[in-house]
Formats: structure tokens, sequence, C-alpha cells
């Protein structure tokens, strides 16, 4: 079960069969030469955090609300970060519909999270409030993947709902987490030889 490892301990292998694409120090786009190409219909606002280690989008005018946070300062961060991107719901004759229909972000705490329920969101009772667009991300229980450059290693916490890295699973920070150990609890599939943690790819510029 996902609870008896330390993040710090687990392989790559173990969390997504080889696929993960980036180191797990190194988050800049700097591995990534190829540039994306604007599309309509898409975003490149989204940025990771390193606090909580989650995605967030930060063209909307405050940096959110960071599940680590002090009395002065609950600001997602960016340092360090690439630029990912992401397109929406509603691509131009020719774009690219790979992935899941399935992202959104908050109104509120801005984490970039799974729609199909509002979560637990770090600055409102009531979960999290949905963004108007819902954006495609790519993942491996959707085949096929595209060409774009791609950072695999990234997660769905089954109980905030928010998108993060896993390989810095010790280092995250869930706003529904108790007890001793803040961290997400990352999604897992089964499959016939156990269980695998999924694997979304959000795309880097
Ligand atoms: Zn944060
Ligand atoms: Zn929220
Ligand atoms: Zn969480």
């Amino acid at each position: 079960m996902p609870h008896d490892h330390d993040a710090g301990r687990l392989s790559r292998r173990r969390l997504i069969g080889g696929t993960l694409a980036a180191s797990t120090t190194a988050l800049g786009a700097a591995a990534f030469a190829s540039a994306a190409p604007a599309v309509a219909g898409s975003s490149a606002g989204f940025r990771w955090c390193n606090r909580c280690q989650g995605m967030w989008f930060r063209s909307s005018g405050d940096s959110g609300h960071c599940p680590v946070h002090h009395w002065w300062d609950h600001s997602h961060y960016e340092e360090g970060s690439g630029t990912y991107w992401f397109t929406d719901g509603t691509p131009q004759p020719g774009q690219d519909r790979f992935g899941m229909l399935a992202l959104k972000w908050c109104l509120t705490c801005k984490a970039a999270y799974f729609s199909g329920g509002r979560g637990v969101c770090p600055n409102n009772e009531n979960g999290h409030t949905p963004s108007a667009r819902t954006f495609r991300i790519e993942t491996d229980l959707q085949p096929p993947l595209s060409n774009f450059p791609k950072q695999g290693g990234w997660c769905r916490c089954r109980r905030c709902r928010a998108l993060f890295y896993l390989p810095h699973l010790g280092r995250s920070h869930c706003p529904a987490a108790t007890g001793p150990t803040p961290w997400h609890d990352g999604a897992y599939v089964r499959t016939g030889s156990g269980w695998r943690y999924e694997n979304h790819l959000p795309r880097l510029k």
C-alpha cells in the first residue's frame, strides 16, 4: 500500500513503471529545449510550487493560498518552476485532443485540481471553487500521448484532488492531511501485479 513507503525511498520503477521523464531534483525547463507552439484554447499560466509541491495557476492576479503558509505569507511559489501548459476544452480545428479533459484550477487557492468533485481547499471549507475553463492533461490512464515535451511523475491526490509532483511526496503538503505526515495521498491504479500510482504528464515549454 502507498502508505507503507517513505517518499524518499520510492523508486522510479515503483512509481510509474520507468516512464518518469524528469529528474527528481530538476524541475526547471532547461532540459526541455524545444518550444511548444502557442495555440488558441490553451494556457501556459501553470507553475509548480516548491512549498506544497502542487501545480497552481499563477495568471489570475494573485498567488492564491498555499497549504504551506505562515501567517504573513500564504503564497504559492513559482521559483524554480518550468512553464507548464495545457489545452482546454475548446480545441480549434486541427488542435490536438490528447489526454483527459479533467483539470481545473481553484478560484480561491489557485491549485490545479481534478474536476468531478470539489476536493479540499486550504482556504474554503466548501472545497475548491472551479474555474470556468477545464483543461486537458495527458495521462497514462488515457493513451496515446502526444509528442510535446512533457514531465511525468505528477499524481492526483485522492483527498484534496490536487495535481502534485509525486517524487517530492515527502515534501508535499495536503490541505486534507491530518496527523504527523502532511503529505498528499497519491491515487493509484491496480494492475495484474499489484498497484502503481497514476502518472500524469503536464506539458512543458
Ligand atoms: Zn503551494
Ligand atoms: Zn482551493
Ligand atoms: Zn492532497
